[in-house]
Order: C-alpha cells, then structure tokens, then sequence
C-alpha cells in the first residue's frame, strides 16, 4: 500500500483534538504492532490499529473516518492490554467511531453498525440487562432484513442460548439515570 503525504494532506488539528479529547498521548506509539498482532477483528480491517495510529500522526483523517477500521473494532481492549506505551487504543477506536458518526462519514458497507450500536444501547436502557430477541427483533425491522438469521433462533432457544421474556436488572432506576446524565453530558 502507498501512501502520498503532502503539506494539503496532514492535518496536524485531527492529532491535537483526538489527544486533547480522548486524554491519550498518540505521539509515543513507536509502531511496534503488538496492537494489531492481538487483534481478533484486524483480518477483517482496511488498516490495522497500529497504521490508525500512524495515519492519525501523520493527521490522515479523511482516510482514517472513512475506513472500515474504526467500526469493525469490538472494543475487547487487547490492544489496549498489550501496547507497551499504555496507549488506550480501544478508547481511541471509540472517540473516532462518534467522531466519524458527528461528522456523518460512515463507509457504505459498514452503515447498519451505528443502527446495532444503538439498539444495543436502548435495549440496555429498557431492561438493564440484554434481551436478545428484542435485539434481533429490532435489528431486523430497522435494518429491513426481516428474516435475518431467523432460522438459528429455535435453535438457540432450545440450547437455552435465548429466552422469551426479558430478565430485567434490578437496579433500573439506576441504569436509567445513568442514560439520562450521559445523553445530558452528549448535549451540553
Ligand atoms: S479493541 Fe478493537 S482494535 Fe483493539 S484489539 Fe479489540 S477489536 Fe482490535
Ligand atoms: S502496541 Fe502501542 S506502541 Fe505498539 S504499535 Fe500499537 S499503539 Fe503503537
């Protein structure tokens, strides 16, 4: 792969913000890979966590909010454990995934991600816990894939993988107030 930098190309700006509101010194990272070599979704990504960070350095950020990168991450924090410079690689993959959806720069094939994303989030604001088939349910109809993977829920409710009725968390009120200071903190 080639990359052509030029004076028009880098965005030093993209650098300063992302460090600035993510707490996270990007300049240390030394591209050793360790954060790519552990990561169990990179066979799938245009560009691996540890050219992210390198693409961020170099103030990249159109080619770093377009790329498949950021949402395919699954937050599962390995990069995060295995970086020797302490960088919070996940956390950075988190800031760039609401910072791309700010800016409405989603990669085509990658558009139903934010729809699962939220979803998830509502079904923990209703029942505290996830109630998958809501989820599946929700998914489908929103994403206009009806009878997307329809065939593997008998399956799943017989290995007791699934249930019928939600198990509600018994803190609600809790979890709901937690909803309700986050999307304060988002507006203000
Ligand atoms: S948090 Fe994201 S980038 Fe890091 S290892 Fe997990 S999937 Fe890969
Ligand atoms: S593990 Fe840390 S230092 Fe190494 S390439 Fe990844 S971000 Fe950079």
């Amino acid at each position: 792969m080639k990359w052509f930098i030029s004076q028009d190309t880098i965005k030093s700006s993209f650098q300063k913000r992302l460090e600035k509101e993510c707490g996270e010194n990007i300049r240390r990272c030394y591209q050793c890979g360790k954060c790519s070599a552990g990561c169990p979704i990179s066979f799938k990504m245009e560009y691996l966590p540890n050219q992210v960070l390198r693409m961020v350095q170099l103030g990249m950020e159109e080619q770093v909010l377009s790329s498949n990168t950021i949402w395919l991450c699954a937050s599962c924090q390995t990069c995060t454990v295995r970086c020797p410079c302490e960088i919070d690689i996940a956390e950075i993959m988190d800031y760039l995934k609401r910072y791309a959806y700010k800016k409405g720069v989603i990669p085509p094939k990658e558009t139903k991600i934010p729809l699962f994303n939220k979803l998830f989030l509502k079904n923990i604001e209703l029942f505290g816990r996830l109630y998958e088939i809501w989820l599946i349910a929700m998914f489908n109809f929103f994403s206009g894939e009806f009878f997307k993977d329809m065939t593997l829920a008998p399956k799943m409710f017989f290995k007791r993988k699934i249930g019928l009725l939600p198990r509600r968390a018994k803190n609600q009120k809790e979890i709901k107030e937690i909803f309700k200071r986050s999307a304060k903190l988002s507006r203000d």
